[in-house]
């Protein structure tokens, strides 16, 4: 039903109603109240003040006092119950009451409270007119997320009048009926009753409580399902790993592997040697070793004669895997075939030949392997760089290029092992949570913009010891109030560091510029790189050991140290500073990074400060699409989801039951899902 049918919605209210994205009557049955008040039991007015939290009054007005200055107002009500009188108080910018109350009215006040000679003063934060006919007292009031012409009230009032046409909406029920009656959850229309109108907070918790775990069941279900599937398919090749592979493979490094790297190559080796497709994700920090890891899986694709397609996001990053791999791999025989699409035609054209006729076993490129023109003979591995960059179907489509061919997903974000186990679910997970030894962690400081002048004489120092350095700004050009690097970099050479070979680098270049100016950089022809975020991933260069970053605080925490990882790659000691505006109160989100270099660490503090939806936004998945379950917060709620789950899909592998009817039909419709898929 459209929203336009529903009692109280006129022509002008539906177009307000779609920004809030509700269109149908469905819509506004799912949109949940992120809060109640609770005006069950007022407070009455003799009373008031003793609890020293907000309070709930409700009182008729007696007497309105009200002025404004320069856009500030000060409404002052004075209210009578039956245990006596009390003032409600208004104090602020536009919070639109003055000239709103008058005598006789009915309100519902909340806040704290003050006493005072002249009796109690709640500081208003919350209020309601009370109608007669809307019978809101003694009641939960729902609030719901509304806008500046579409308030929570009329939204309440709208669910309100048509509760019951809104509840005949409920539909089936996605979870099973047995589920729902051994964790003794409401039924589905209750649920929607209970959340919409309350009668006591418990009722509306436990509700909802029952909504965040059906959309786990929901999204883990379909993890479960895709992992069930890849698991019958056995169509991949069981490779065999030689006995001394692995002695063999350490031996040609002139260091010996981490621990972390061996375990990890291990799981690895161990999921290649069986005829499921692997589908593993590698997650390290910066510098962790991840590329030898890679090495190890592509030497063994190799040893069995299979081919390996490696890809990466940028042509930068590309050819830096291109430059680490080789040495690597020559030991064992395997060269690299590039597949850029700055690539000449007739190189290009060589390299697809060797490897169609399968001569050559390894490619490692950008989307430019996924062309068609690019074909392999025995394509057995799939290497995915950095794969939140990648869309679904560009990973699925570079996977049909072989026989289901085991795959291995690389990032460098590192994201904290409960989360990823969520929002990765139908991926294993293998963790790098040690770094080589000898490195020497980067020292970081905070300092705020008036002190820039003092971080340039710090670099400058730097740089007249023969070092180099990054200085990154948000911005390209001056079209707003951040820095842009196109202009500090202007002044930077004017004024700043006359002398110095100064370089630019952004995301408005050519890759063909890009790879110039990096080059120069790698080379030492220039001593300082002004840069916006493209640096982020891929760049190597062992002998920059000063970062500076600029507005430090647009970015997040574990960006902020992905960009920091591009220094501390040499034997030199390296420094970050962040640099931000006085004003802006940073210094506890920013004293984590200067106090650990731990990227777990960071990723964890940076998830509870801005919560799952934004994080997860950053590493590409469905959880940023979850309907009201978030995966931090309810945490224990999805691991009892999963493992039900996961029962479920055990004894019903298609959900073909009746009883499983509807959560496989809402599987099919969720947006979640269908994002989180990895695989298939
Ligand atoms: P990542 O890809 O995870 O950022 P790399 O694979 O590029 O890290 O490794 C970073 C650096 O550390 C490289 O110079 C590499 O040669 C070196 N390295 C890797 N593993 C080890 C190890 N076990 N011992 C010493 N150095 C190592
Ligand atoms: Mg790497």
């Amino acid at each position: 039903m459209n929203i336009g049918e529903l009692a109280g919605v006129g022509p002008k209210s539906v177009p307000l109603f779609r920004e809030l994205g509700i269109e149908s009557s469905r819509d506004l049955l799912d949109y949940l109240p992120f809060r109640y008040e609770d005006l069950r039991f007022p407070t009455p007015s003799s009373a008031l003040g003793q609890s020293g939290g907000e309070e709930n009054a409700v009182g008729v007005v007696e007497h309105v006092k009200e002025r404004r200055v320069r856009g500030l107002e000060i409404v002052e009500v004075r209210m009578r119950d039956d245990a006596g009188a009390f003032t409600a108080k208004w104090i602020g910018r536009n919070r639109y009451v003055y000239g709103r109350f008058k005598e006789g009215m009915r309100l519902f006040v909340r806040g704290r409270v003050e006493r005072t000679l002249a009796g109690a003063v709640v500081n208003v934060a919350h209020y309601a007119q009370l109608r007669d006919g809307e019978a809101y007292h003694g009641e939960m009031v729902p609030v719901y997320r509304a806008s500046k012409d579409l308030t929570t009230r009329k939204i309440a009032s709208v669910v309100h009048k048509n509760l019951t046409r809104l509840l005949d909406e409920s539909g089936d029920d996605p979870l099973p009926g047995d589920v729902r009656a051994k964790a003794e959850y409401p039924a589905l229309r209750d649920a929607y009753r209970a959340v919409h109108a309350p009668k006591t907070p418990e009722e509306a918790e436990r509700a909802r409580e029952r909504f965040i775990y059906t959309e786990f069941l929901i999204l883990a279900a379909g993890a479960q399902l895709r992992r069930a599937e890849r698991e019958r398919s056995h169509d991949a090749s069981a490779l065999t790993v030689p006995h001394d592979l692995l002695e063999a493979f350490a031996h040609s490094l002139s260091f010996p592997l981490t621990g972390a790297q061996r375990r990890a190559i291990n799981e690895i080796w161990d999921d290649m040697t069986r005829d499921v497709p692997m589908n593993r994700l590698l997650q390290g920090d910066v510098g962790s070793g991840k590329t030898l890891v890679a090495a190890a899986a592509i030497v063994l694709a190799a040893r069995n004669g299979m081919q390996t397609a490696l890809m990466a996001p940028t042509e930068i990053l590309a050819a830096q895997h291109a430059s680490k791999l080789a040495p690597l791999l020559l030991p064992f025989g395997i060269t690299v075939e590039a597949i850029y699409g700055s690539q000449a035609a007739r190189a290009r054209h060589a390299a697809e030949g060797r490897l169609a006729s399968g001569e050559a076993l390894l490619a490692i490129g950008t989307h430019a392997l996924l062309t068609g023109s690019v074909d392999f003979a025995r394509l057995g591995l799939v290497v995915i760089d950095e794969q939140h960059r990648f869309g679904v179907e560009q990973r699925a489509r570079l996977r049909a290029k072989g026989a289901a061919p085991h795959t291995l997903h690389m990032t460098a974000t590192p994201i904290p092992r409960t989360l990823a186990q969520s929002v990765y679910a139908d991926l294993d997970l293998s963790v790098i949570d040690e770094l080589p030894p000898g490195r020497t962690p980067i020292e970081t400081y905070a300092i705020r913009t008036s002190r820039l002048e003092r971080a340039y004489e710090f670099v400058e120092a730097n740089v007249a010891r023969g070092h180099q350095a990054y200085i990154v700004a948000p911005a390209i050009d001056e079209e707003s109030e951040l820095t842009s690097v196109v202009a500090e970099a202007e002044r930077l050479k004017s004024d700043v560091f006359p002398n110095r070979r100064i370089g630019l680098l952004h995301g408005r270049l050519t890759s063909r510029e890009k790879d110039e100016v990096m080059g120069r950089f790698t080379r030492g022809e220039i001593d300082i790189m002004l840069a916006t975020t493209v640096v982020e991933v891929g760049v190597d260069v062992p002998n920059a050991s000063v970062m500076v970053i600029l507005d430090a605080n647009r970015y997040g925490l574990a960006q902020l140290h992905q960009l920091r990882g591009r220094v501390g790659r040499g034997a030199a000691k390296s420094f970050c500073l962040l640099v931000y505006p006085d004003d802006a109160g940073e210094t506890e989100r920013l004293g984590i990074l200067t106090e650990s270099t731990d990227g777990f660490k960071i990723a964890e503090a940076d998830l509870h400060m801005r919560g799952a939806g934004e994080f997860a936004g950053t590493v590409q998945s469905g959880a940023a699409d979850l309907w009201i379950a978030d995966l931090v917060r309810d945490i224990d709620i999805y691991r009892a989801a999963k493992t039900q789950a996961e029962q479920i899909v055990a004894a019903d592998p298609a959900l073909r039951r009746p009883e499983h009817a509807a959560l496989r039909a809402a599987l099919e419709r969720a947006p979640s899902t269908r994002a989180l898929v990895l695989s298939s």
